[in-house]
């Protein structure tokens, strides 16, 4: 079989099916959360003497909206991302640290940061980033060709003929190349 081509196993209604899950998932986890933020404050706001309700309630709401609204976001973008292709223009390894805290202790933390930077046809850049973990980095290589696809927050590689992993297009999860289905949420691994 050749691994060389975009698959049209993007057509699979797994995918499409996948996407759907995910939205609904997020809709019924954000108004779990936005829920227990109106009733949480309410409880504060009837048991504590630092505040009282209706107050508490209003931050109980104003929370719970916000949580609800980013979720909206969230799926909106979901809905409206288009596919496109695009190269590999880039890859860079930095060295970082940061300060952390834990109680009274201060300290540096050391951290690589992996990026893969990609291009899209039309001149849109966008990049990959993973901290600690090399394994995207050496995915892509610079002047590969990538596919974005709709709805989904990743990218397939044109040619996957020297690769022994494949990373599922719909839950990122890393599956070997042999493999047909991804082990994770069953879509078809695009190949
Ligand atoms: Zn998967």
């Amino acid at each position: 079989m050749s691994l060389i081509g975009f698959s049209s196993k993007i057509n699979d209604p797994a995918f499409s099916k996948y996407i759907k899950n995910t939205n609904r998932w997020s809709v019924i986890f954000s108004i779990v959360i936005a829920a227990a933020a109106v009733i949480g404050f309410y409880i504060y706001g009837e048991t504590s003497t630092e505040m009282e309700n209706p107050q508490a309630l209003y931050i109980g709401f104003g929370i719970g909206g916000m949580f609800l609204l980013i979720v909206l976001f969230t799926i909106i973008g979901r809905k409206k991302s288009t596919a496109w292709d695009g190269t590999v223009v880039d890859k860079k390894i930095e060295k970082k640290r940061r300060s952390r805290s834990s109680g009274d202790n201060h300290y540096w933390e050391n951290y690589t940061l992996f990026t893969v930077f990609l291009q899209s046809d039309n001149g849109k850049k966008y990049k990959i980033s993973v901290e600690n973990d090399d394994t995207r980095y050496n995915y892509y290589q610079v002047g590969d060709r990538i596919r974005h696809h709709k709805g989904l927050n990743s990218y397939e590689k044109y040619d996957k003929s020297k690769d022994s992993i494949i990373f599922c297009n719909a839950c990122a999860s890393l599956n070997d190349i042999r493999d047909d289905f991804c082990f994770r949420c069953k879509c078809p691994l695009l190949k």
